[in-house]
């Protein structure tokens, strides 16, 4: 039997599997992608856990490596080009520096790229050749698929939803942009819209559940307050919803997709703007793609695991 490894690099979580042929995760851990200090830790870290996760395989069983980034990654020359949410990783050559230190070949792609593979390829996008994935998480992220194959543009850097203008002259981005979906619908742009009313009254339940203290906001707790029925909490969920239901309509309108799948970590509260989303882009969609579009969630977070395996698969294929 023969594996790879899949690695799924967030703003926040860093998520390693071994991976069978047929994409089953036989080993699994995740960690805080905000222990990369600088370049030198990060790599290293990254080779231990590759050599921790290779520790549950049997000998000469490791064929490759399979790594989504978030952030513009030139994949063909496997180098992090800007990264706002993990500014440690900008400028390296990953492809290189890791074949330095450890001799399996490696694979590197986006996130959210990696990710559309993962659904596509075993989750909720199984079957569909015209998807998108937007996932949901520090930041947005976006892997868009045409007749079956990734969309890379000219330079590799396409797909990128968290950067669809939702509002022209509105919050700046990390990216040095303004107004774009990344600045309203990540868990960071929940937390911007909360900081901007929590110190009046309607934020009230808001301050109490975080102790009178901004820092202590998360969207769980956003989330929690909003599922019973705090009309504060609700709102800034609504706003979400309707930012991204903007965005997709420009991807309905462009595409003419099959499906959206919505994944990342904000989208455990989907409950609390999913219909939102799907309402305003139906009002503002054309007719014909915006009732073919199928708007559902993500089968898994493991799914950015399972495509970094598939693109890893691939191009050992390839060689
Ligand atoms: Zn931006």
């Amino acid at each position: 039997m023969k594996y790879v490894i899949g690695i799924d690099i967030g703003g926040t979580n860093i998520k390693i599997g071994a991976v069978t042929l047929d994409g089953k995760i036989i080993s699994y851990i995740a960690k805080k992608s905000r222990i990369f200090k600088d370049k030198k830790s990060a790599i290293k870290n990254l080779i231990q856990s590759v050599e921790s996760v290779k520790k549950s395989l049997k000998e000469n069983t490791l064929i490759g490596v399979g790594i989504g980034i978030a952030g513009t990654v030139l994949a063909d020359r496997g180098i992090v080009y800007q990264s706002p949410n993990i500014p440690e990783l900008e400028g390296i050559d990953i492809r290189k520096e890791l074949s330095a230190k450890v001799s399996y070949p490696f694979f590197i792609d986006n996130d959210a790229n990696v990710f559309a593979l993962g659904e596509g390829w075993l989750g909720n996008a199984k079957g569909y050749k015209d998807f998108c994935c937007i996932t949901l998480g520090t930041g947005v992220g976006g892997g868009i698929v045409i007749d079956n194959r990734i969309v890379h543009g000219f330079d590799g850097t396409a797909g990128e939803v968290g950067h669809i203008i939702v509002e022209p002259e509105g919050a700046p981005c990390k990216c040095g942009g303004r107004g774009c979906l990344e600045a309203y619908a990540s868990s960071t742009g929940l937390i911007r819209m909360a900081k901007q009313g929590f110190k009046t009254e309607k934020a009230t339940a808001l301050r109490k559940s975080c102790k009178d203290n901004a820092k202590n906001m998360s969207p769980e707790i956003i989330a929690k307050l909003a599922r019973n029925g705090d009309v504060f909490c609700r709102g800034l969920f609504k706003k979400v919803g309707h930012y991204l239901g903007i965005a997709m309509t420009d991807l309905v309108n462009l595409l003419n997709l099959e499906l959206i799948v919505v994944g990342g970590g904000l989208s455990n509260a989907g409950d609390l703007f999913l219909e939102t989303a799907k309402k305003e882009m139906q009002k503002r969609s054309l007719k014909v793609p915006g009732k073919r579009i199928k708007i559902v969630t993500a089968c898994c977070e493991e799914a950015g695991v399972v495509g970094a395996a598939h693109i890893a698969l691939k191009g050992i294929r390839a060689l």
